[in-house]
Parts: C-alpha cells; structure tokens; sequence
C-alpha cells in the first residue's frame, strides 16, 4: 500500500494523521522485539506516536528541494563576492539505523548574477536532511541542488555532524562528529577561491 499517497490527508476528530493499524502492529513487534510488553498501559498510544513522528522527521520526502531555489534575485548591486550561511543547525536519521544525525552545516556560493533570499538555503538542507540519509550523500545532494538551480560560479558545502548510531550503540564514541565537504566549480578549481571559501565558513582549507 502506498500510504503516501492514499493515506497523507486522513486526520481523525483531533487533527492528528490517522496511522493505519498495519504501521501501529510493525511499531508494536519492535517493542516487543526490544523487550517490553507493548500492550502495558504506558505505551499503548506509542506505536501512533512514533509513526507520526517519523512522519514528521521524514517531511523531506514531500519537499522538492530545488522550488526553494526558484526565486532567485538578479538585481544585487554589484555583489559579486561569496555569499555564506554558516553553521546552520540540522536533524537528520542515518539510513542504516534510523538513529538521529545531528550537526550543523554552512553553505557557501560564489553567485554569477542571480542569488536566493539566504533562507532558502536553509530550507534545500532541511528538505534532504529530513530523509533517511547517509551525511555523505546528503552533503553532495545540497552542493548539487545549488550548483542545477541557481548556477553560481562556485558551491562549497561542509557539514559536521554527530551520529547517534556511533555515539549511543555501537563503538559508543561520545564526542566524535564527522565532517564531510563538497566543492563545486571554481571552489574546485581554483585553489584561492577554495580557501576563502573555507576560511569564511570558520574551516581552514584543504
Ligand atoms: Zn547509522
């Protein structure tokens, strides 16, 4: 069953997202699968809970990143240095384990005549991280979104970000982050262009 489509717009008398009881069984095998007894009072609203929440944490799946990006403004006065968006705070789940991501990413682009309001590239982040990920591909997705829509001269594209399946499980390394980049066009090609780009999203160049 495609619950994407057939099932998105059923609400109940509350206004919340109706869950088919398929969705509510598979969050209740979980459970019991971790252990606990789904049918004990404290979690017998849990299995509609978490299926709305990861609705909520998977929006992205109904966002086409690239329509933030479709009004752009050509009139810039003569700008015509690198626009940056530093250190912008994102959640995402890896795709492995459907554990959070959490981080923070800054973008940087060199326009050639058309730039966006500055938001919106906050919302081309938000609209791939709320997806089932890995931080590599969702660092090339935001540089190649911005590199199709607007054509700038030059994208860069560094995210820093912790993975609870490292840090809560696993090899259990607390304060480890992963940083990942992505350059593209003249940040690629050009040494100079590179490093300031870098240098003005707080990372020195590689
Ligand atoms: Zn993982």
């Amino acid at each position: 069953m495609n619950y994407f489509t057939s099932e998105r717009r059923l609400f109940n008398e509350d206004g919340k997202l109706v869950v088919p009881d398929d969705v509510q069984d598979a969050v209740r095998k979980i459970i019991r699968w971790a252990g606990d007894d789904p049918t004990r009072e404290g979690l017998t609203d849990t299995p509609a809970r978490v299926a709305r929440a990861w609705r909520e944490y998977c929006q992205g799946y109904e966002d086409d990143p690239g329509l933030h990006l479709s009004r752009t403004f050509e009139e810039v006065g003569g700008y015509d240095e690198i626009v940056v968006l530093k250190d912008i705070p994102f959640q995402s789940h890896c795709e492995h384990h459907m554990a959070p991501i959490q981080g923070k990413a800054s973008i940087a682009y060199l326009p050639d005549k058309r730039v966006v309001g500055i938001s919106k590239l906050a919302r081309v982040l938000n609209a791939y991280a709320w997806r089932l990920q890995v931080q590599e591909r969702l660092t090339a997705e935001v540089a190649q979104c911005i590199w199709d829509n607007l054509q700038p001269r030059g994208v860069a594209v560094v995210i820093e970000a912790r993975h609870s399946c490292m840090t809560g499980r696993g090899v259990r390394t607390p304060d480890v982050g992963m940083v990942t980049s992505r350059v593209l066009g003249c940040f690629l090609d050009d040494p100079v262009s590179r490093k300031e780009a870098f240098w003005l999203m707080g990372r020195t160049g590689r």
